[in-house]
């Protein structure tokens, strides 16, 4: 696991700044949500940090190192989307093996990866079934199997509830939490959703404008919002 550092970065898509100098500190282990109205700049710098994204001024650190010129490969980091994205054609087992036998990885290792990877998820009875045999719930763990499959030092994630139904979304967050009070992996989570932030977080930054507005633990955001639009933000009904 490890510490994340973003500091002062900033991001332009040609002349449009969308993120302007925006500084998060995540300690190792620790479970941070960025929260924030939609467009206000939340993908982007989880992108930045996954390498998916360049880098328009500052610097983002993992661990010890500086990563801004590092590829996505190299960060040694699982992203988690909001559309699974997994492989149709291929099992439960085999899409959780697939980026490690990519990279090579000993089959003893890959298949013993994937089983704890079941077990922790409770995905050890569908192995051998397809994405479409599954439910979207059993669809969302088999994306954070993949992850988990890795051993990443920081797992990032992107509004990856969103596409489910309320029930199951609470559900889901009640496992994510479990996932990481097991593992401890230092967490980066994006969503729209304040309840989910306050729920989730160990520390929420909230966004607004490619600024951050205010950064806290719920309920110091709760007692003492920085200012109205935390305020509104936090207090709304979802
Ligand atoms: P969020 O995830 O908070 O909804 P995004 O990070 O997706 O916000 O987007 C922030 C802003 O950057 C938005 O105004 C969006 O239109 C713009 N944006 C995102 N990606 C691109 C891109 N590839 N090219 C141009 N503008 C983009
Ligand atoms: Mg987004």
């Amino acid at each position: 696991m490890a510490q994340v550092a973003i500091s002062s970065v900033a991001k332009a898509f040609g002349t449009v700044k969308v993120l302007h100098e925006v500084s998060v500190d995540i300690a190792d282990g620790q479970f941070v949500v960025l929260v924030g109205p939609s467009g206000c700049g939340k993908s982007t710098l989880l992108r930045m940090v996954a390498g998916l994204e360049t880098v328009s001024g500052g610097t983002i650190s993992i661990g010890d190192r500086v990563v801004n010129n590092l590829p996505p490969a190299k960060r040694d980091i699982a992203m988690v989307f909001q559309n699974y994205a997994l492989y149709p054609h291929k099992t439960v087992e085999q899409n959780m093996a697939f980026a490690l036998k990519l990279r090579g990885t000993d089959a003893a290792v890959v298949a013993e990866r994937v089983k704890r990877a079941a077990d922790i998820l409770d995905l050890a009875p569908y192995l051998k079934r397809y994405p479409r045999q599954l439910s979207g719930g059993q669809r969302q763990r088999v994306a954070m199997g993949r992850a988990i499959v890795r051993n990443p030092q920081v797992f990032l994630f992107d509004e990856p509830l969103s596409n489910l139904d309320a029930k199951l979304r609470v559900q889901m967050r009640t496992e994510i939490k479990e996932l990481h009070q097991r593992l401890k992996t230092t967490t980066i989570y994006v969503t729209h959703d304040q309840i989910e932030a306050m729920t989730m977080a160990d520390k929420i930054v909230v966004m607004r404008d490619g600024r951050i507005e205010q950064v806290g633990a719920p309920l110091e955001l709760f007692d003492r919002p920085a200012n109205l639009f935390v305020a509104g933000f936090i207090g709304s009904p979802s």
